[in-house]
């Protein structure tokens, strides 16, 4: 068969990898000038590392992820350092990202509430019954088992941080998912994310995986003749097979031959965007070490989290550098996607000086910004019901994207589990279940 890709994120690699090794021919498309899509990276001249766009790192659980690097026998690349995550309490930070941080974490007093806050985590990873929890708000459930104070001081800032105007509307299997899939150690790959798509994409390649770079596609459609003709800019292609692994808003744009059905549902689905910047700077700003702060909105912070790369990996890799991210999750029209990166820099760095108050301007070195209007799928209730089909109604043309993972939250993990699912689809291997 002839097999052409949309996307050369994870999922589009992923799925291309097992479409190539079942003896297809098969062609990438991607905009983009690079591979690696969202989770894609940027280097100065002087750094031996990638720096990704916006913040990633793996969990020990990822076992997709980890599973397909060590079959592509790269497992020695790949490091598990163990970064400290912080959480405020009463102007301080305290380490937050194990069973033992948490029971002495003050924030959630030390009686019938922290015995509460236990009792509901260890339940959350006990259980595999997911889509009882998803009839129910996190909002609503939360409240009522984990109790007030723990849902004010824990959950609600993730919420609202995470899903802004759609926080009280999230479902409670989310909030699961995301308790069951996660680890204290987090993981990247040496050189940074973007080092290993494109090691992946150089394998694709030489396994005669054809990728075309800065190749948008603009429309895809049945032709009776010829099977689903791609159109990517002047040139039209015919293909037996099409896989999708865009934002479900650009899938329907792509194929408005597509029943008003299925479109519908794409274009019900509800994301956030994001908006991160990334600063060099001269010296470190966290001087205790801690790599990731969640910090409430309600404390006034002009962005949900700051993340200090070179307190997760060395600094040497940046020349020296310390990499810091300043990053939040935002409605497609917020202030921030228009503001200019200087206009951004001014209205975050007050904020800065909140981590280390010998912060000052002359510290920055250079600044990137990074946004996107797809970031972070939103679930909300009963969200199972709501998810799209991978094979599409038009025959041969399958979609797969973030927005399908579910129940587990968005991730590298997750995209090549789908873009993997999707394939052995294509291949007839597998039905959607
Ligand atoms: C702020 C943020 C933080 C994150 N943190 C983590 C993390 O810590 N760990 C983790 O594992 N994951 C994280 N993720 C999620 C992770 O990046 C994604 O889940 C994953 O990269 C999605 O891969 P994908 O292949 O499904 O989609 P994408 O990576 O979005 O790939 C889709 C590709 O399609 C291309 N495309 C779009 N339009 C066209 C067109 N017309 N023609 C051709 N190509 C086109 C795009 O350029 C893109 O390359 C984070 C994401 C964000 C936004």
């Amino acid at each position: 068969m002839k097999i052409a890709i949309i996307g050369a994120g994870f999922a589009g690699l992923a799925a291309a990898y097992d479409l190539k090794k079942a003896g297809h021919e098969v062609v990438i498309y991607e905009s983009a000038g690079y591979v690696g899509g969202l989770a894609s990276g940027f280097k100065e001249p002087r750094w031996d590392w990638h720096v990704e766009k916006f913040y990633h790192h793996w969990f020990q659980s990822d076992r997709h992820m980890l599973g397909l690097i060590r079959e592509l026998g790269w497992e020695d690349k790949v490091l598990f350092p163990r970064p400290y995550t912080v959480l405020l309490d009463n102007g301080k930070w305290y380490p937050f990202d194990s069973i033992l941080h948490a029971l002495l974490f003050p924030g959630l007093g030390f009686g019938l509430d922290k015995i509460r806050f236990g009792f509901v985590g260890l339940y959350l990873r006990l259980t595999n019954n997911w889509k009882a929890l998803e009839k129910f708000t996190a909002d609503e459930w939360m409240r009522k088992y984990a109790g007030r104070r723990v849902y004010e001081k824990m959950w609600k800032p993730l919420l609202v941080g995470k899903f802004g105007p759609y926080y009280q509307d999230v479902n409670m299997a989310w909030m699961w998912a995301r308790l069951k899939a996660r680890t204290t150690r987090l993981g990247t790959f040496e050189g940074g994310f973007q080092r290993f798509a494109d090691m992946f994409a150089e394998k694709l390649r030489s396994m005669g995986v054809e990728i075309r770079l800065g190749v948008g596609v603009r429309f895809i459609k049945r032709n009776q003749a010829q099977g689903l003709m791609i159109d990517a800019g002047g040139t039209v292609e015919p293909y037996d097979r099409v896989l999708v692994t865009t934002s479900p808003n650009l899938m329907a744009k792509f194929c408005p031959d597509l029943p008003e059905d299925y479109l519908k549902g794409l274009l019900g689905l509800k994301s956030m965007g994001a908006v991160v910047m990334v600063m060099s700077l001269k010296q470190q700003l966290s001087q205790d070490g801690y790599y990731w702060f969640n910090l409430p909105k309600e404390a006034g912070y002009p962005f949900l989290a700051l993340v200090e790369h070179t307190n997760f990996v060395s600094k040497e890799h940046f020349g020296g550098d310390h990499i810091v991210y300043a990053g939040d999750y935002l409605e497609a029209g917020h202030e921030y996607f228009s503001m200019s990166d200087e206009e951004l820099l001014e209205h975050f760095t007050p904020a800065f000086k909140k981590f280390n108050p010998a912060f000052e301007k002359d510290w920055v070195k250079k600044v990137w910004v990074f946004k996107t209007n797809y970031a972070q799928p939103v679930p909300l209730a009963n969200h199972s019901k709501n998810i799209p089909a991978m094979q599409t109604p038009i025959e041969g043309l399958y979609f797969a994207s973030m927005s399908q993972v579910y129940p587990w939250d968005r991730g590298t993990n997750f995209a090549v589990e789908i873009g993997r699912k999707a394939a052995r689809m294509i291949l007839g291997k597998n039905h959607e279940s």
